[in-house]
């Protein structure tokens, strides 16, 4: 490669080949290529926002060390710095970083990418096998505990059968949970619309108030189903009446009784919204940003008295976003909530007629 220098001895970077431009400018991190004495021949146009270059110098002592000993040893150099996040404040990030020298006279090629989105995403990861190892070990631990207690009240036929009864209920609950982690995890990993049909959202929502349907009579809470307004979506019919089914659950097990729980579907545009409205207890606004979370519940033993594992909302609010959509919360205390999921209607094309 030869460089043109300008009036003040500086090499052009108008020399560098396009090619190596449009592979530098294109690759996921961004890139620099430094002269010896560390004058930037090249940048990447999302460089400057890591702020490793100030005032022609390489603002951090443990890269431009790095850089040293790449020059000096003429050996790529793979790994990863801390750096700081702003110019002031302790805040820091870690980036990765891959140096490798280019030619014999100190020119080098820099390498930079964030890593903490991924270091985030591996941090929800780890909560999420910790929180469920928690949650897990509760039931589990309880029909242990059970199981001595029948041992020692073998000769009382009704402590056994008292015993007996909460232990049927501790395994209903570890069947629950365990169903809806698989549910949960499958949701995350497989692709969400390779199952995806034409499906009637009328058709999801008196589906979803029929499976709701035990629980409402035993509750006392009467279920109506409101105006539901035409609209097809593409996705997984089951996937959406679980999705319809979790809000609707929820609407009847944080209600008193002799409330009523009302689901209407309403076309906005191009949307399908699908609301379920209780008379329940609400959703104090601090709790509203965070019950999407999974095993996040405003009043853990109020869930878990009604069989809820926290996880009845994060897989509504997967489902929604796996359909292009997306689930909203209005809700006030002592007077109840509103829970709306919003879809994108499929568009008719000529030729590809959903009905048929
Ligand atoms: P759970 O299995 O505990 O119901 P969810 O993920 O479905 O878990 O809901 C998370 C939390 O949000 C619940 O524990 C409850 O505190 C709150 N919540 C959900 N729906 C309602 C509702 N309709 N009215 C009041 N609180 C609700």
């Amino acid at each position: 490669m030869k460089f043109r220098k300008d009036a003040n001895d500086d090499l052009v970077v108008s020399e560098l080949p396009e090619i190596l431009l449009t592979v530098l400018n294109s690759l996921e991190a961004e890139s620099m290529i430094l002269l010896p004495g560390d004058v930037p021949l090249f940048q990447s146009d999302g460089i400057s926002a890591f702020g490793l270059l100030r005032d022609g110098k390489i603002s951090t002592e443990e890269l431009a060390a790095l850089i040293r000993v790449v020059r000096r040893t003429n050996e790529t150099h793979r790994g990863s710095i801390e750096i700081a996040r702003g110019p002031i404040g302790e805040g820091k990030r870690e980036v990765k970083i891959s140096i490798t020298p280019l030619n014999e006279d100190g020119m080098v090629l820099v390498l930079v990418s964030d890593e903490s989105e991924a270091r985030r995403i591996n941090a929800v990861r780890r909560d999420f096998v910790a929180n469920v190892s928690h949650e897990l070990k509760t039931p589990i631990g309880a029909l242990g505990l059970l199981s001595e207690a029948i041992l020692g009240a073998k000769d009382q036929p009704d402590a056994v059968v008292k015993f007996a009864t909460r232990m049927q209920h501790e395994a209903k609950r570890l069947t629950e949970l365990v169903q809806e982690i698989i549910d949960l995890s499958r949701l995350q990993s497989s692709d969400p619309l390779s199952k995806a049909f034409p499906v009637e959202v009328s058709e999801v929502v008196r589906e979803a108030v029929n499976q709701a349907q035990i629980n409402s009579e035993a509750r006392g809470i009467y279920v109506e189903i409101g105006k539901l307004d035409e609209a097809t979506v593409i996705g997984d019919r089951d996937q959406l009446i679980a999705a319809v089914h979790n809000l609707i659950e929820n609407a009847i097990n944080y209600s008193p009784e002799d409330t009523k729980v009302s689901v209407v579907a309403q076309r906005k545009d191009q949307l399908i919204e699908i609301s379920v409205t209780d008379q329940g207890i609400g959703i104090a606004e601090e709790d509203q940003s965070r019950i999407f979370e999974r095993f996040y519940r405003v009043d853990p033993a109020r869930s878990r008295e009604t069989g809820g594992t926290g996880l009845g909302l994060s897989i509504v609010k997967h489902v929604a976003l796996n359909h292009g959509g997306d689930v909203k919360v209005w809700s006030k205390i002592g007077v109840g909530s509103t829970f709306t999921l919003i879809l994108p209607i499929a568009q008719e094309e000529e030729g590809n007629n959903l009905d048929s």
